[in-house]
């Protein structure tokens, strides 16, 4: 049963990463489960197991290099490695302080880039990685450190698809749009109400929409795709008043 594809999924408990961990069990892939709220990652690896998929569980953080090594150093093969793991703390420009955007920036590009360089050391030809930014990325109020972090997010996707073109690695990223999880659900109505209004369909996506993109770049056969962010936010990134 080693033998089968193994995907690793960090932010797996919640939200986006835990519609893809499903997507991905239901496609045959191996899963394993990283995130670094241990109730939550135990309660989706129960699931997993309840399911019938197979799975491993890891409860750590993705700044945290020698956690991160050791959940790979447990597996005897990666294939696929999709980090799901974000923070999206909304806060007015004049209020951002240095720690919020050290904060920001840590988790969702430095831990992004600590969880790549970890697995495409071990990935043999054929490894797919996705990122995941944001349609934040190209702009968005209230939100300076976390669209700057997933900007950021989008450069290290293109420079990593380069540094590992060789080595037959495609690196992919998803801009999903507003989408309901873990992470919105902590707006207030009156903000929920406000971003929904915003988005084209009138609401959130569901997770499972985003999951379905991340399938796509997670398939071997789409192996030859890299260097991309695809936008899946039902067509807000791309303007337009009134239809
Ligand atoms: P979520 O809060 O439901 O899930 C995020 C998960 O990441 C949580 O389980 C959390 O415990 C985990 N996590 C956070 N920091 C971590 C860390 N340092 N180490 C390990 N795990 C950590 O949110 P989500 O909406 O599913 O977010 C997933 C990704 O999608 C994030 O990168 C987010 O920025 C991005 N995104 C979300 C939306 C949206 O509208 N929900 C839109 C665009 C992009």
């Amino acid at each position: 049963m080693m033998n089968k594809e193994t995907a690793f999924i960090t932010g797996a408990a919640s939200g986006i990463g835990r519609a893809t961990a499903r997507r991905l069990a239901e496609d045959g892939f191996r899963i394993v489960l990283i995130d670094r709220d241990r109730a939550l990652v135990d309660d989706a690896m129960a699931e997993f197991l309840r399911n019938g998929y197979e799975a491993a569980a890891h409860a750590a953080d993705v700044r945290d290099r020698a956690a991160i090594a050791a959940a790979f150093g447990a597996e005897a093969r990666i294939d696929v490695m999709v980090n799901a793991a974000g923070i999206g703390p909304m806060r007015a420009f004049h209020e951002i302080t240095d720690e919020d955007f050290r904060e920001v920036v840590d988790v969702n590009l430095l831990g992004t880039f600590v969880c790549c360089q970890e697995a495409a050391k071990r990935m043999r030809t054929g490894g797919r990685i996705i990122t995941i930014s944001s349609r934040a990325a190209l702009g968005a109020g209230n939100f300076a450190h976390y669209v700057a972090s997933k900007a950021g997010v989008i450069g290290l996707t293109r420079a990593m698809a380069i540094d590992l073109r060789r080595a037959g690695i495609s690196v992919n990223s998803i801009a999903p749009g507003f989408t309901d999880t873990g992470m919105t659900r902590q707006l207030s109505p009156e903000q929920h109400a406000a971003a929904s209004a915003l988005e084209p369909s009138g609401q959130p996506a569901d997770p499972s929409e985003i999951a379905n993109a991340i399938a796509f770049f997670a398939s071997p056969r789409t192996s030859f795709v890299t260097g991309q962010t695809l936008f899946v936010d039902g067509g807000k990134s791309l303007g337009g008043q009134g239809v």
